[in-house]
Order: C-alpha cells, then structure tokens, then sequence
C-alpha cells in the first residue's frame, strides 16, 4: 500500500482561500508565488500534497518533479495557512498587473511579443494570405465579450466544406484553454507556419504529410481570458464569465460534457481556479472546441498548456485509462522521450493526469479521446507559465520532435474506411471496432460526410462492424500491419 502524505487537520476546506482567487479585474494585486518544497522529492508524495491543495481551492500554477517543487499563487494568508500545514518552501512575492504594467519582484513584466487577442487574429490572416492555397481561416465561435475565435486549416485540401478535406484524416492542435499560458499560442503557430514554410519550398517530408492529412490550428481559445492577462491581471487563467462587471470566470477545460463534474476533478465554487461553470458545455469557447472538432473528426490531437513539462493522457478521473491504453501510452512516452526539459539532464514526464498529480474532469482531452476514439494529448509545456521571451524559439523548435513524431504515427498507422453503396457513392454509417472495447462511455464510431471513417491502430487483426440507419450492415476483417491501409466497404 501506499503511504500518503498527510496534513494536521487537512479536512478543513480553504474556500477564504478559493474567493482570494477570484480576482477582481481592477487594480493590481500582491500575491504571493510560493514554491513548496515536496518531502524527499517524492512523486507519491508530489501527488498526495498536489491533490490536497487542488481539493482545497489552491492555484497550483505548476510542478517540477525533478526538483521537487510545487508552486502555489496564493495570498499572504495562503502562504501562513500553508505553513500552519507542515508545508515549507519559497514564497515570492509578486505584484499581479496587466501585462503592459512592470512587475515588482519580477525583473521583467509580460514580454509584449506574445500574443495577444488581436495579434493572432492578424498572425492567422497573414498566413492566410500568403498561402491561399494550403490554408483556410475559420471562426469557430464568438467568446463571451464578443471576441473571433480563430482556427487555421492547413492542408493541401484546407476547404472544411469540401468532400475533399473528408477523404482525409485531421489532427488538431489548441493551445490556451488557460489564458496566462502565453508560450502555448506559440507552439501552435509555429506547427502551422513551419509546416507552410517548408512545403512551399517543394517536395519533401512536409509537403507528403500535408497531402496526406489536413492540419487544424486553434492557436487561442481563451480570447477573452487573454485579454484580462494583458490588461489587468497577468495570472489570469478562466475564461471572463462576470457576475456584472466582476468576472470570475470558468476553467474552459474543466467544462467539457465528458465526464463533467464526475469524479472531484474540478470545483463548484465560482472563485475556484478550476471552477467547471454552471454545465457541460456551458461557455461559449468550449463550444467553440466541441463545434470545430465534431466538423473535422480528429484522428488525433494534442492541447498546449503550461508549466510543469508533463505528457498527459487519458483519462481524467482516478483509475480511468481508455480501452486502448497499451498504444496511447506508448505514445505518449515516445514524445516525452523527445522532450527535453528547459533544465539539463532530464525529459517531460508521461503519464494521466490522476497518475502524475490529481484527477481532472470535464477536460478536452478526455472529451476528445471519447467522442472520437482519437489520440489525445495535453503537453504542459515549460517551467514557468510566462517564461522570458528568449525562450520562445527553444520551446518551439524543441516542440517540432514531439509533434512530427506525432503526425507521422498518427499517417504510418492510419486505417481509412471507406463506406459506399454499390454505385460507389458515400454512405452515412456507424462503426464499432469490435477489439477496441468502449469501457468508458465513448461513442460510437461513424462516417463523417464524405462516407470516410479514420483511424490509428497498431498492427493486428480487427473486426469492423458497419451499420446504417436503414438497416444494412457488414462485419469486415481487417488485418493492419505496419504500415496505412485503405478498406472500402459496400452495404
Ligand atoms: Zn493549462
């Protein structure tokens, strides 16, 4: 059994705590950034204090498990109450402003080259405009302050209306669910701009894959978020969710249907970091996710967040793993085996979310994994959530080993099915893959709208089960080796 770290009087909830968090968005704040120090290093004992603090209201802004460091954005009476617990540790204290604003206790404010709102907006139409042909724009959804939410198709199929775009798979790429992770939006960019930049100079690796696959980009979810970082408090995490002109936000990736509310992985309390909002699906930027992915069906994804460099999949909630955990994890460890940390001499660490520090649920990986039966990733990306500008290209060159593995896993084990009746025309139908048990309460699988049906699968024997809404039906044996495979089936 497990030993778990325990706390003298640890039933007693901090929710004083919770409602310090709940910033109001006027004038500056001193808070304190305390790192605490966890007892011999230990992950078990990283888990047990991380969830401890999680469940009592705690923003936990990151870890470092290789040092043995949690930090804590909390209050001065944080700080002592936590120190009343046994906790030890660091405690810098910060004045929380605008990004425009300087930073006392920080020797340098919210580097001005991260985006904000209005520069991605512009960062995507450049993009679109130099490469008409291998890109679309696309507003997925407007935020609560009325804000474009943007997504950028890259492929040389990029018409989301288009049978054409559907004979292919998709991979998804989001970044800043969470609006102070500011090196997030650059990772995203950066996939769809190195791709443009070198499948434009001719032939080659980039070019095949975006024949291949289309890209989709969702560089800045939380727009309205982002906007409170800039303007007045650059902790900012949930979206702008007000009571009048008091926002105190929700944790978009806490508010996804899947599993919402369903195992203490997010909070009831409007003041909570991790608040989960009124319903599944409640605000109108997890709408904006849902809408973009159920339109392009991903066959994979992974979401950018920041800090603590960690590769996570999932399932969300205590103990949960998807029926195909065997070549998720495999995967998930490869990419983290090719992340180096910002810190000499280790790698991101893989695993669950519950595994590595506490249970989440309503979050978009899990949703995404699901709805889709699509490889899903959360990469926390960096030590610091708004590290120095001059980290920006390392992170986003290091980032390209992990997400081209990514894609060429994702094409080289890529099964296509394609449904069609005996006049060879599209066919709308459900699919099951009878090896690949649904334990969790996914979805079935269908066609998308072009009568394809995509995805990952290691080598093996398969059975497909297809079915349409009139009745007719195939089991189809599929054996995939070690490379793509394309099986029509007619009903
Ligand atoms: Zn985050």
């Amino acid at each position: 059994m497990n030993k778990k770290y325990t706390f003298l009087g640890s039933t007693l909830i901090a929710l004083g705590f919770a409602a310090v968090m709940a910033a109001n968005a006027g004038a500056p704040q001193t808070r304190y950034r305390f790192y605490i120090d966890v007892p011999n290093k230990s992950a078990q004992n990283l888990r047990s204090m991380s969830g401890y603090l999680n469940r009592n209201g705690f923003d936990i802004a990151g870890v470092d498990i290789k040092a043995g460091k949690i930090e804590v954005i909390t209050s001065e009476e944080g700080v002592t109450y936590l120190k009343s617990k046994g906790m030890s540790g660091t405690a810098l204290k910060v004045m929380v402003a605008g990004g425009k604003q300087k930073i006392a206790g920080i020797t340098e404010g919210l580097d001005q080259r991260y985006y904000n709102p209005d520069k991605i907006q512009a960062k995507l139409k450049d993009l679109n405009t130099k490469f008409p042909k291998l890109t679309s724009m696309l507003e997925i959804g407007k935020s609560l302050q009325g804000r474009s939410i943007w997504a950028l198709v890259v492929s040389t199929t990029p018409d989301v209306n288009d049978a054409k775009f559907h004979s292919k798979p998709t991979a998804m790429f989001d970044a800043m669910h969470h609006a102070r992770e500011v090196m997030t939006p650059e990772v995203v960019v950066d996939i769809a701009e190195s791709m443009l930049n070198t499948a434009t100079k001719g032939p080659g690796r980039a070019r095949t894959v975006l024949e291949g696959m289309n890209i989709v980009i969702v560089p800045m979810l939380n727009v309205d978020g982002n906007a409170i970082v800039w303007s007045s408090d650059n902790m900012w995490r949930k979206n702008a969710h007000a009571d009048g002109n008091r926002p105190y936000g929700v944790d978009i990736n806490r508010n996804y249907p899947y599993k919402f509310s369903a195992c203490n992985g997010s909070s009831g309390q409007k003041g909570a970091q991790d608040f989960r909002g009124a319903a599944g699906a409640s605000e109108p930027e997890t709408k904006a996710l849902m809408a973009i992915a159920e339109k392009v069906r991903p066959v994979g994804s992974i979401s950018y967040h920041s800090y603590s460099e960690l590769v996570l999949y999932p399932y969300g909630c205590d103990g949960d793993y998807t029926g195909e955990h065997a070549m998720i994890d495999k995967l998930g460890k490869d990419m983290a085996a090719k992340l180096p940390s910002d810190r000499a001499g280790s790698n991101y660490t893989p695993g669950t979310p519950w595994d590595i520090l506490y249970a989440v649920d309503g979050d978009s990986m899990s949703w995404i994994y699901a709805a889709f039966g699509a490889p899903s990733f959360v990469f926390e990306i960096n030590q610091d959530f708004q590290p120095p500008y001059s980290l920006r290209d390392p992170t986003v060159m290091k980032q390209r080993a992990a997400w081209h593995h990514f894609l060429d896993q994702l094409a080289q084990h890529m099964l296509t099915v394609q449904v069609r009746d005996t006049a060879g025309k599209p066919v709308q139908a459900a699919l099951n893959i009878v090896q690949i048990p649904h334990v969790k309460g996914e979805r079935d699988f269908g066609t998308n709208m072009a009568g394809n049906f995509f995805k990952m699968l290691m080598p093996g024997n398969y059975s497909i089960e297809t079915k349409t809404k009139d009745g007719r039906k195939s089991v189809t044996p599929v054996s995939m080796g070690d490379g793509p495979q394309t099986v029509t089936i007619t009903l």
